[in-house]
């Protein structure tokens, strides 16, 4: 392969979507709610409830979506403290935001996982629930955050946008917390362009969040869940109207099956390029915990002792080769950079998280990449890196 590979280009939707899709669009029957029963978004409810093993599945417009349902369904005073950690996407601190709860930032390691000293330090009395964003897919040491959080009573949401697929301990992150979202926006495991889902085995929280989602007057009798608990909360709850339409669950549903493949590819692809990288004595991937099988389609990597002028350099040298490589921090207005939170006001530093941002490249690696793409795009890399230092060595 001469050519370096488009990163961000997406996998066809799988064929068999077709014909729903024409049926929707020949009989124009686009909101969830019209048909007595098994819209197709209610059967893709159905359908990832039983592929995550939960009692309840509620789809809607995004994952961001999901995550400020979550949080409202856990009935919090205004302003309460919601512990989140300081490497995530803008997304999550909005979320909270958006639900008038004040996001508390945890230090992030060199491994982007969560400080759990840190953690444990600010799981004061004053918190009221802990938002696990597990980053890119790299899950923290979700025994030692559970098991905290279950001695203090305080609810866990896991926001799983990344990490579809990935195991811990043989469960699948998403059902570790209270409540799991995760994202079907085109860079994630499944693909719809945009939209959200939320697993939990509550039926108190998962009827909040279903009336919530705008399922008005006596829409929620089209979920499975248990009418007491609809009895209720009606009328009781605002309709914040993040529903999901029925074009998109026809995009999502056949994707279910291709989880699989799409997950061990992932993998297979993420280990072969990091074990490339790691011969480079300039790049550095941090391992997985070991209960950790994790569903990859992307990279992360570290590189030793670079100045800012060599990652500068380094992030240039790459795009020269046609691979763009994102340092979280050294990027403009980089969402993934936690100083550029402006709207949730001053903060105090976080040196260990501002460093592995300072440092910390990013590189899309979508499962369908083939072995040439993964050699380019190693090669590529570690020939950056060799630019760069193998320079300032000689010099
Ligand atoms: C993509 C992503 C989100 C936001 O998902 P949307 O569906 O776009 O709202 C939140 N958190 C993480 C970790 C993500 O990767």
């Amino acid at each position: 392969m001469t050519h370096a590979p488009n990163l961000y280009a997406a996998e066809p939707i799988p064929e068999s979507a077709r014909a729903e899709i024409d049926r929707l669009l020949t009989t124009g029957d686009l909101f969830r709610y019209t048909a007595p029963e098994d819209a197709p978004v209610a059967l893709l409810e159905k359908e990832f409830a039983a592929f995550m093993g939960t009692k309840f599945a509620l789809a809607v417009s995004s994952c961001s979506a999901a995550l400020f349902l979550a949080l409202k369904s856990l009935n919090l005073p205004r302003n309460a403290k919601v512990l989140i950690p300081a490497f995530t996407f803008a997304a999550v601190p909005s979320a909270v935001v958006h639900a008038d709860c004040v996001p508390v930032l945890v230090e992030v390691g060199e491994n982007y996982r969560i400080d759990i000293t840190d953690f444990e330090n600010k799981l004061t009395s004053d918190i009221s629930a802990v938002l696990i964003s597990h980053m890119r897919g790299h899950t923290s040491d979700m025994d030692a955050i559970i098991a905290l959080c279950r001695d203090r009573n305080i609810p866990v949401v896991e926001d799983a946008a990344h990490s579809l697929g990935t195991l811990w301990h043989d469960q699948k992150i998403g059902t570790l917390g209270k409540v799991g979202c995760f994202s079907f926006q085109s860079y994630k495991m499944i693909n719809a362009g945009e939209g959200g889902i939320l697993v939990t085995d509550d039926a108190d929280l998962v009827a909040q969040a279903v009336i919530m989602s705008g399922a008005y007057e006596h829409n929620w009798k089209k979920h499975p869940v248990l009418h007491e608990a609809f009895g209720k909360w009606q009328n009781k709850l605002p309709l914040y109207n993040l529903r999901m339409q029925n074009l998109s669950a026809a995009v999502i549903r056949p994707q279910i099956p291709e989880v699989a493949r799409r997950v061990s590819d992932g993998r297979a692809n993420h280990d072969w390029v990091a074990g490339e990288l790691n011969s480079s004595p300039f790049l550095h991937v941090p391992a997985a915990l070991a209960p950790e099988t994790r569903a990859p389609d992307s990279i992360q990597f570290n590189l030793n002792d670079f100045s800012e002028t060599e990652t500068m350099a380094f992030v240039a040298e790459t795009q020269n080769r046609g691979v763009s490589v994102q340092v979280f921090g050294t990027t403009k207005n980089n969402a993934r950079a936690f100083w550029n939170w402006e709207f949730i006001g001053p903060q105090p530093d976080l040196p260990q998280t501002r460093a592995m941002l300072m440092n910390a490249c990013d590189v899309r690696l979508p499962p369908r990449l083939q072995h040439d793409d993964l050699r380019y795009i190693a090669t590529a890399i570690k020939d950056a890196a060799q630019a760069v230092k193998g320079t300032a060595q000689a010099a």
